[in-house]
């Protein structure tokens, strides 16, 4: 490597202003910090002689006599007055230095810039220590132009507080400016080192982020809008701010940060407009997404808070005896206005926001306390499984939510199943063992759902301490039709009987489906061909007859929604 490309590998890792000129006195690299403080921008640079960037600030000496008169391992140091174009002139303090390739008899050099405090770049501002809107801008420009190299996408948000005029006339500048500095400190907790976060003018924040996906940015500004609206205390009292958050993304490197700027602040707009308290994209149609999102987790927040959930059950079935040996608590959301919603229109949603957390945990309280109260009314012990979704399984307190939700029922532990994807196992699978130890611990039983769509094989389960396998319905909806489908259930249900693994069958509905499960030796079946799930008044009255009868008309087929 010669000591050109030395040097710039090691530039490459710092975070110093530098760049490198080689013999001729030409730029060959420069750091992304070079650009910012300097406020050149890269195609500017490039290729050009340091004389033509700037000029020594005071005297009249020459720059190329630094050049000529400076000896390997020398350096000058003094002023440089750069002068980008359509900039402000930035006065740096420099440092040049002169190496010689060992075997090259070639002289590099290194120059250092700094910007001196308190002007341009260095500009911080005083009451949140945030960096201004000219670093801020300059921060946008160098990932502009770095962001060709990356596939995620640079995303400048502008965070405007509401209504800020309340809180200062209602309590005073001081307390205006202590607000502003409690939402700064949210911020930076919201955000790494490696993100901009700036303050642009006295009420509004800038916010400047890689993502790779655009939907992520809703997710970040959900996050903002959350984080801001908590109470403040203050004087004696708590304050809510809200904040109006304009979103633009860069789509094309040639963009310039005051563009981007000049978007985000029409999309910040918008979002006053609509009242505050939103986020709004700049021209995307995204924005109608976003919009549809936020409605269905506002409405998913008042569904929590007015109980409008409710759980139905579908039995699991003996198929030999037609007995009822469990069911499953299935979730429906009573909607105010669109009727009763499935769990497909509003589990990913709550999934991603957050919400099945306290969604789950009041499934699994329902349902515990549900069953606790078949047991009291002397029906048939069967377990009641519950569904957890992965954002549930991760969080912390699971465990303690399912301890409570048997402690308060009374209920039996033996009574309660949880069902587990597939894909909750593929990560960190020691951990998760020990996860699902914990929990058969406390004498519940637990269920791999949906099989076989996920990309495990039956041998890796045996490693958890799961007592069911529960086949996905796309296997059995195929069995009549499609030979593979038929062979890979069986071979399933054959291997796990093998292992021990209790086996149920998901979505049977015909006469046929029971006779090949029969056939194949699955014991247990839930589907419509038994009964579709039903409210928990239904049930009780299934529990009390103990086993399903199949009416005429279900032997030729019971499909449905
Ligand atoms: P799942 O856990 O696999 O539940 C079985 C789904 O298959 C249920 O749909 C059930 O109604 C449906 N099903 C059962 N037998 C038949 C049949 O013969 N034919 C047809 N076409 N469908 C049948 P449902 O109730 O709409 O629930 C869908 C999914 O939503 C569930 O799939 C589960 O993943 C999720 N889910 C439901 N309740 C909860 C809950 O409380 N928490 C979480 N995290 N997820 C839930
Ligand atoms: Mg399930
Ligand atoms: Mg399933």
């Amino acid at each position: 490597m010669d000591v050109f490309q030395f040097t710039k590998t090691v530039l490459e890792q710092t975070d110093k202003g530098m760049i490198v000129l080689d013999h001729h006195g030409v730029v060959r690299y420069a750091t992304p910090l070079f650009f910012t403080i300097t406020g050149f921008p890269a195609q500017e640079v490039g290729l050009r002689r340091l004389e033509d960037l700037c000029m020594i600030k005071q005297g009249t000496e020459d720059i190329g006599n630094i050049f000529l008169t400076l000896a390997p391992m020398d350096s000058w140091q003094g002023e440089l007055v750069f002068t980008p174009p359509e900039h402000r002139e930035k006065q740096c303090a420099a440092r040049v230095t002169c190496l010689q390739s060992q075997n090259e008899d070639r002289y590099v050099y290194i120059v250092s810039v700094q910007s001196p405090a308190g002007s341009g770049t260095g500009t911080v501002d005083e009451l949140t220590g945030l960096p201004g809107v000219e670093i801020f801008l300059d921060r946008v420009e160098q990932s502009i132009r770095f962001s060709r190299r990356e596939k995620s996408k640079i995303v400048m948000f502008l965070i405007r507080l509401d209504r800020f005029d309340l809180v200062t006339d209602g309590l005073g500048h001081e307390y205006g400016d202590r607000v502003l500095k409690e939402v700064s400190i949210r911020l930076r907790k919201l955000f790494r080192e490696s993100d901009t976060i700036a303050r642009i003018d006295r009420i509004t924040f800038g916010l400047l982020l890689k993502v790779t996906k655009e939907a992520h940015a809703s997710l970040v500004a959900e996050k903002v809008l959350q984080s801001i609206t908590g109470p403040i205390p203050m004087a004696g009292q708590k304050v809510v701010v809200t904040a109006s958050i304009g979103i633009a993304t860069c789509h094309n490197t040639g963009d310039r940060a005051d563009k981007i700027l000049g978007f985000a602040e029409t999309a910040m707009h918008h979002a006053r407009q609509s009242g505050g308290n939103v986020y709004h994209f700049f021209a995307s149609d995204l924005n109608v997404k976003a919009k549809k999102r936020i409605e269905m987790e506002n409405s998913l927040r008042a569904a929590i808070e007015e109980e409008e959930f409710i759980l139905y059950y579908q039995p699991k079935v003996d198929i030999s005896t037609s007995r009822i040996v469990g069911a499953e608590a299935l979730i429906r959301w009573q909607h105010p206005e669109q009727g009763m919603v499935a769990p497909f229109h509003f589990i990913p949603v709550a999934e991603e926001t957050g919400l099945i957390i306290d969604i789950g945990r009041w499934v699994l309280k329902d349902a515990c306390r549900q069953n606790a109260r078949w047991q009291q009314q002397g029906l048939n012990p069967v377990p009641v499984a519950v569904n957890v979704s992965p954002r549930q399984f991760q969080y912390p307190g699971f465990y303690d939510d399912v301890k409570t939700a048997i402690r308060t029922s009374g209920l039996d532990p033996d009574l309660l199943e949880l069902e587990i994807t597939e894909s909750m196992l593929m990560s960190d699978v020691d951990q998760m063992i020990a996860k699902l130890k914990k929990l058969a611990g406390v004498g519940l039983n637990l269920a791999i759902d949906d099989f076989g769509t996920g990309y495990s094989n039956l041998s890796y389960l045996v490693r958890f301490p799961v007592s069911t396998l529960k086949i996905d319905r796309t296997f059995i909806k195929d069995l009549e039709n499609d030979d593979s489908m038929a062979g890979l259930t069986h071979s399933i249900i054959s291997m796990s009987k093998n292992l021990n693994l209790k086996i149920v069958a998901e979505g049977a509905e015909n006469e046929q489906h029971i006779s090949f499960l029969k056939k194949h030796g699955c014991d247990v079946v839930q589907g419509y061909y038994y009964s579709k799930p039903v409210p928990a008044a239904d049930f009780s009255k299934l529990l009390e007859t103990g086993t399903i009868k199949i009416r005429e008309s279900s032997r030729q087929n019971r499909t449905g929604p």
